[in-house]
């Protein structure tokens, strides 16, 4: 049997930061992310459990969508799917019809995938996937989401790296990172058995003040960032590094628009084939294409007359 527990990658002397920061300069970065965060942490609804399974729901409607419209969403599939067997029973058309609002339905499809897998875990093993693999193998969870299951449902030592924290340490070493080196980066300043404190922290930090437009005046890390302290029109680092998110493409006109006009309708009943160029404000040639492709992609059902839900 494989070592179930994850190990974060500890000193790795390729990466930039090392060759330039001491660690006692890392010790003082770490520390005074602790101080300011943990007193004042955002008292966000996941961040009151420690199950797995409301902790990977959290992180996948988090993936693509605001922390404000998430909480209600979270709070209704939860009272609805309370755990990962509940939702693995139900049929996907329940699920998705609790997903909308929240964009990307992919997402629910592949939720309901994973808690198929999940409920058979649990079943076989009796427990929840717990090892960085095992939670990778589960479908729409990638490197993030499973370490963010690790470290806030098991409060293990792993490095969380999202848009924000990847921005973070971009700026703080003023360098364009990989993602290896950001990983590794991240890996590095993971204070050992403060992995909970430590990612929370440095999250809120990241949408409290290390934003596209950061606010350095106010940041606990202002005295030792070395792009806060580059001279003035330095290039921002984060502009190109890994995992940053450039910017969307816009949603009116998109064809995600008119994607979620179609499932928003089908919500309540299924659509007649002749009816979802109307539904969805776009051209009979773009209607069908995207019809053919939420078929494709599993989230609805066709035939030649009516479109629905899939079962
Ligand atoms: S000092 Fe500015 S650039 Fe550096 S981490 Fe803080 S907000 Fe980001």
């Amino acid at each position: 049997m494989t070592d179930t527990k994850f190990k974060p990658h500890r000193h790795d002397p390729s990466h930039p930061d090392l060759q330039r920061t001491g660690a006692s300069e890392r010790a003082e970065r770490v520390t005074a992310v602790l101080d300011w965060g943990v007193p004042r942490l955002r008292q966000l609804p996941w961040r009151q459990t420690r199950d797995p399974w409301e902790i990977l729901v959290s992180e996948v409607m988090l993936q693509q969508t605001q922390v404000d419209r998430v909480i209600p969403k979270w709070r209704a599939f939860l009272d609805r799917f309370p755990t990962a067997a509940s939702c693995a029973h139900a049929p996907l058309a329940d699920v998705l019809r609790l997903w909308q609002g929240l964009g990307y339905p992919r997402r629910a499809r592949n939720l309901h995938n994973a808690a198929r897998m999940i409920a058979d875990q649990l079943n076989e093993r009796g427990r929840f996937p717990q090892d960085l693999d095992e939670l990778m193998a589960l479908p729409g969870v990638g490197p993030y989401t499973a370490r963010a299951v690790l470290v806030f449902a098991f409060e293990q030592d792993a490095a969380v790296v999202d848009t924000n924290i990847a921005r973070i340490f971009a700026r703080l070493t003023s360098s364009r990172l990989t993602p290896r080196q950001v990983q590794r980066l991240a890996d590095d300043y993971l204070p050992m058995g403060r992995s909970w404190d430590w990612n929370q922290s440095l999250m809120d930090l990241g949408a409290a003040f290390c934003r596209p437009v950061p606010l350095c005046s106010q940041c606990p890390l202002r005295s030792t960032c070395r792009w806060s302290n580059a001279p003035a029109g330095s290039p921002d680092p984060a502009t190109g590094s890994a995992g940053v998110s450039v910017r969307q493409a816009p949603f009116e006109g998109s064809d995600r628009q008119a994607r979620g006009r179609l499932m928003k309708a089908l919500n309540s009943a299924p659509v007649l084939r002749s009816d979802a160029a109307r539904l969805m404000g776009r051209d009979d040639l773009t209607a069908g294409r995207l019809v053919d492709s939420l078929v494709k992609d599993g989230l609805c059902w066709s035939d030649a007359e009516f479109i629905m839900l899939p079962s």
